[in-house]
């Protein structure tokens, strides 16, 4: 019999439904970039990803998922890193993934023959990072339901495999705490963990040596458990970059360097926040140091109109361009300096892959706006780089560096070189033309937004933010290298700029003050607001003591502003007690006039005490007052119930403080050291101690 048209139709259809079923849709799987979605979306949110791991992991045939919880970068990128290699060395088929981006319910049906790795910053007090806050309180709750669960099965993750490094600083008291309660939660329910729980110390400096330290061992073990045979690692670009001939820089899809499709389109839209920043404008800007060689800023940010709000003691993350002159340096060294403005699509080649910009873009607009190319380079990366080298002696210097620790620290680390200036002092003749963008885009961090302690009150200000930050510029001893600060010197320039100031950066700094077409102009920047905990007791007759020398005044300028304005409106306000400290009185003392005028409106419930570090021979600290002011301190705190605060360096100075509180309530209240200590961190836990360090 012949099979009439409607007959052929009805088979194809059937055809093309069967195939599809079989396939899960692989053949459809135009590889899509997974990135349209946050950014088409003001809100970051991801229209019709499945929230199922289990799910996704099938659905893009993979048996291993690389978790992170990040709030700077970090630990994102030593997830990608592990999935990479994971990948190219072992053939593990990988994929990475933001933990707020699933959900946890059904990781006791994960199977055992698939790997799931947890990558995980610890966050200011032993916190979790944003993304991770969900899943941290979901495995260590007291009562976890999985999704198979019921009855009382006290190992519902007897099938789970993992693998965890943290990400942590030892200056802090709960070091590493993520990692080592996300471990002990996992292997309480059953989960075996292969390799050990590693542990990077940001404060030592060693981050990046512990985590090339600890992950040898643990592949040499994953491969022994999952039966994986090493190979010789080649090189898989992650992403493909396609130059778009038919689309010019000026056409109106292209990104110039919006942050996404609201503002690309021209008219952003809120809610604003971390996927989605507002353009605001600089009401004000000035300095607030008196020295010529170093600057502290004060910029009254303006966000009315934009629903962004804010409390005392929360923080605003500024988004920053690159300088004009590390912009060039890259685009230079990788001999793409002709091509800067030509327009390129960047897609993931596998569906996992999230492209960490909105396309298309250009190359110069990708580089100046997202990528961190002033940051550390690691050591990994740089090998990674080696097969590209123009000739064979670069090669061979690349991967002396990437295999060789001290002499990477001599050359590189020490030297604080960014990863375009290793490329130049390699090979300071050649371009580097061989090395594919992909690999670009893969090894250099996302540009993280930058916090600020707002210094103002919502109370007195709640349409402008005040921040107070003191622009970075250091001389690494022992070399000629300056490095500066990305964001600070950015609004440095913002500030010169509105003041008219004729003199530009004595390093050759410039910016793209304008922004993507001129969309900042008139003096903008664009920021979000975090929330935080750092917050001044609900009544304020309750006395505070506040310690926060240098830019960790920021959060206490506020504090007090608004304390002034309660008193000054009648209200009954405690004693309100700043130990602030910096180096010289006539140099670097921060908002020196206005803490006269707070000392009118709160009259004797305010006390300023001041440590000038450089003004007598023997250095004085904050530290050295609180001990003075011992008597009055623990008064405070123990008769008054009052809040202690600590602002500014965490790596000594916030340690410091803590340790002498520790010994003023040990003597003032006749206790031992050790209870003195305890009593400290019952304070923290009660949130009576509240630090806001960085
Ligand atoms: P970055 O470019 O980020 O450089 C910072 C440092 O990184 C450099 O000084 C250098 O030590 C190192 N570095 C940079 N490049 C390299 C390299 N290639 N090799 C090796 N090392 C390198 N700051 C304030 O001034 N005021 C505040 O109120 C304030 N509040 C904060 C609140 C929070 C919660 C946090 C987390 C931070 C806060 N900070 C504050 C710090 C602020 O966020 C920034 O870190 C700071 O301003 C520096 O930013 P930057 O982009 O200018 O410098």
């Amino acid at each position: 019999a012949q099979l009439d048209t409607l007959d052929l139709i009805v088979l194809a259809v059937l055809l093309a439904g069967t195939v599809a079923y079989f396939t899960k849709g692989t053949y459809w799987g135009i590889p899509k970039d997974p990135y349209a979605g946050s950014y088409s979306s003001a809100n970051g949110s991801k229209p019709g990803k499945t929230r199922n791991i289990l799910e996704k992991m099938d659905q893009s045939e993979k048996n291993c998922v690389v978790f992170y919880g990040s709030q700077t970068g970090t630990a994102e990128d030593y997830a990608s890193r592990l999935s990479k290699e994971g990948s190219q060395r072992f053939g593990l088929k990988t994929m990475v993934a933001d933990l707020e981006d699933y959900d946890y319910e059904n990781l006791d049906t994960f199977p055992d023959d698939k790997l799931a790795v947890f990558v995980l910053a610890t966050y200011g007090e032993g916190e979790p990072t944003d993304n991770a806050v969900d899943f941290y309180e979901f495995v260590t709750g007291n009562e976890v339901s999985f999704s198979n669960g019921g009855g009382v099965d006290e190992k519902p993750l007897r099938n789970l495999k993992f693998v965890a490094f943290g990400l942590g600083n030892n200056t802090y008291e709960h070091y590493n705490s993520m990692v080592r309660r996300v471990n002990d939660a996992l292997v309480k329910l059953g989960a075996s963990r292969i390799g050990t729980a590693g542990e990077g110390d940001d404060g030592a400096g060693t981050m990046e040596e512990d985590f090339l330290a600890w992950k040898e061992p643990m592949w040499t073990e994953l491969s022994e458990k999952m039966g994986l045979e090493e190979r010789e690692a080649v090189y898989e670009p992650v992403f493909s970059i396609t130059e778009r001939d038919d689309l010019d820089a000026d056409a109106d899809e292209v990104y110039l360097g919006e942050p996404n499709k609201n503002h690309l389109e021209g008219s952003q839209k809120g809610p604003y926040n971390s996927h989605n920043p507002y353009i605001a404008p600089i009401a004000e800007s000035r300095e607030v140091f008196t020295v010529k060689d170093r600057n502290c800023l004060h910029m009254e940010i303006d966000v009315k109109g934009s629903n962004l709000t804010y409390q005392t003691g929360d923080h605003i993350a500024v988004w920053p361009t690159n300088a004009g002159k590390e912009v060039d340096r890259i685009i230079n060294v990788l001999g793409l300096a002709e091509k800067r403005h030509s327009v390129i699509s960047v897609k993931g080649l596998d569906p996992t892959a999230k492209v960490p910009f909105p396309t298309p873009t250009t190359y110069d607009a990708a580089i100046r706006y997202h990528m961190e190319i002033c940051g550390s380079v690691s050591r990994q990366f740089v090998s990674s780089l080696a097969p590209f080298a123009p000739n064979e002696e670069t090669k061979a210097e690349m991967t002396r560096l990437g295999s060789d620790k001290d002499y990477f620290s001599d050359k590189v680390s020490s030297q604080y070189l960014n990863i375009a200036q290793v490329l130049e002092k390699v090979d300071s003749v050649n371009k580097w033309t061989n090395i594919p963008f992909s690999i670009i885009i893969e090894g250099i961090h996302k540009i993280q937004p930058r916090y600020y302690s707002i210094s103002s009150s919502s109370l007195v200000q709640k349409d402008k933010i005040s921040i107070t930050a003191v622009v970075e510029t250091i001389r690494v001893p022992g070399s000629e290298n300056i490095v500066k600060g990305v964001t600070t010197n950015y609004l440095l320039a913002l500030k010169q700029k509105q003041h008219g100031d004729p003199n530009p950066d004595p390093h050759g700094l410039t910016y793209a003050i304008t922004g993507p077409r001129n969309k900042y102009d008139g003096f903008h920047v664009p920021v979000h607001v975090r929330h935080s905990n750092f917050k001044l007791p609900s009544d304020p007759s309750k006395p505070i003591i506040m310690v926060g020398p240098g830019s960790g005044v920021a959060p206490f300028r506020g504090f007090i502003q608004e304390r002034a304005a309660q008193a000054e409106a009648g209200e009954k306000v405690g004693q309100t007690i700043l130990f602030y400290g910096c180096r010289k009185s006539s140099e670097d003392f921060l908002y020196k006039e206005e803490w006269e005028h707070y000392k009118q409106a709160l009259g004797s419930s305010f006390k300023l005490f001041t440590a000038f570090s450089r003004e007598q021979r023997e250095k004085v600290y904050v530290q050295q007052r609180l001990q003075e002011n011992a008597a009055l301190v623990n008064q405070l705190l123990e008769k008054e119930k009052g809040n202690f605060y600590v602002c500014g360096d965490a790596s000594n100075m916030a340690r410091a403080v803590s340790d002498v509180l520790g010994k003023i309530v040990s003597e003032q209240r006749g206790v031992s050291v050790e209870k003195g200590e305890e009593i400290v961190k019952m304070m923290r836990s009660g949130n009576q101690y509240q630090e806001d360090v960085w």
